[in-house]
């Protein structure tokens, strides 16, 4: 840190260089391919400041001339596009019963998806050394690619508050853990950041990026696991709150006479319309998506008790979705996890739900996640190039996140 008192200091050239430099690769990533004379035109950056930047984007290696020329009156110019070629973003999710691992370049396009069974919830230490045995692996696989890890980011079912630390993840049975800094250390120090979220607010990245709606700047993400939660995206940005426990749509009480919640209350949106309710009893979480099979398979064959369930489930699931829908106005609301296999007999009476109950004009369109069980954990490859984006960029000679 610079101390000293008056005058621009040396620190702030840094971070408008930061920045511009983040406004070049996100103009190149939006726009590609495309010539120095268009960042220039759309950015209002002076020609010789892009093309200073553009040099040193291609001396991380995060940009690359393409050999194509744009046809222009005048001098031909050289096309641009995203390199990235020696990097990687790592996205990882921890639940009950398996560990999902993504690895994407700089682009987004998919280098790895792995899943993995695991049995969480015996120790943190456990959990925590479990866990770091997988993204070794991918970190290994990544190096052998001639890779650098950009990040990693954790999704994990829990309240996770601003620091990235878990204060609760009741089906993990972990309270208070330091997850990130456990990590970090059971990686030995990598070299990268670990950062650590909520499952829903990094699936609603996920979508932002990714998805069916990608680039909606107004989104929410309901998760359809153990838990239900939701990831709402606001003006483009995700939405914390205060200490990091916004979205807990699934304890929203729909029912004071209904059944029992794991919170202790009676009636939540997640006992109401969880899969819980789907499956008419606790699931087990080794056994979920073998159940929840089954119930499609029951469904498709036209089972009149199992197309009544998912009627009400819808039903409930629609209350619950038109209470965020009127709070927050959302192009969309996204349905992931074990609703996008229930969605075919959800849909039909959450959507006569959402249109009696949202206020506003239009409505709220409510659509099943084309992402599926991968969302969390892409959305944690997808908050690292969001940090990359934001200016954190690797390699080069002034490093400067
Ligand atoms: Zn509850």
């Amino acid at each position: 840190m610079i101390t000293s008192t008056t005058g621009p200091q040396p620190a702030d050239f840094a971070d408008v260089r930061a920045t511009n430099l983040a406004v070049v690769l996100r103009f190149v990533r939006e726009h590609a391919p495309c010539s120095r004379a268009d960042i220039a035109a759309s950015t209002g950056l002076n020609k010789a400041t892009v093309s200073s930047l553009v040099a040193d984007l291609i001396d991380r290696r995060l940009v690359r001339e393409t050999g194509l020329t744009e046809n222009r009156v005048g001098r031909p110019a050289t096309m641009l596009v995203l390199d990235g070629s020696p990097y990687a973003a790592i996205g990882v999710e921890i639940n009950v019963d398996y560990v999902s691992a993504v690895a994407t370049g700089l682009a987004g396009e998919r280098l790895l998806t792995w899943r993995r069974s695991f049995a969480g919830g015996a120790s943190v230490s456990q959990d925590v050394a479990a866990v770091a045995a997988v993204i070794r692996r991918v970190v290994g696989r990544m190096a052998k690619d001639d890779r650098q890890i950009l990040g990693l980011a954790v999704a994990v079912p829990g309240l996770v508050d601003v620091q990235g630390v878990v204060r609760f993840a009741p089906n993990l049975g972990w309270r208070d853990a330091d997850i990130s800094g456990d990590l970090a250390k059971a990686l030995r120090d990598p070299g990268f950041a670990v950062q650590v979220d909520n499952d829903a607010n990094l699936a609603a990245l996920a979508e932002q990026r990714f998805g069916s709606h990608a680039g909606a700047a107004d989104l929410v993400y309901l998760t359809g696991e153990i838990g239900v939660g939701a990831g709402v995206i606001l003006d483009g940005r995700l939405r914390r709150g205060a200490r990091g426990y916004s979205g807990e749509l699934g304890h929203v009480q729909l029912d004071p006479e209904g059944p029992p919640c794991r919170c202790g209350r009676r009636g939540c949106l997640e006992s109401v319309a969880g899969i819980a309710a789907v499956l008419r009893r606790e699931p087990s979480p080794a056994e979920i998506q073998v159940e929840i099979e089954e119930v499609v398979r029951s469904a498709r064959a036209g089972d009149a008790a199992t197309l009544k369930i998912l009627d009400s489930v819808g039903r409930g699931l629609g209350r619950g979705v038109a209470v965020i829908a009127n709070l927050v106005n959302p192009e969309v609301v996204i349905l992931g996890g074990y609703y996008v296999l229930l969605a075919p007999w959800l849909l039909p009476a959450v959507h006569e739900e959402v249109a009696g109950r949202v206020i506003a004009p239009g409505g709220c369109e409510v659509v099943a996640s084309t992402l599926a069980h991968d969302a969390a954990a892409l959305g944690g490859a997808a908050r690292v190039l969001d940090s990359v984006d934001s200016g954190r960029l690797p390699g080069g000679a002034a490093r400067l996140a």
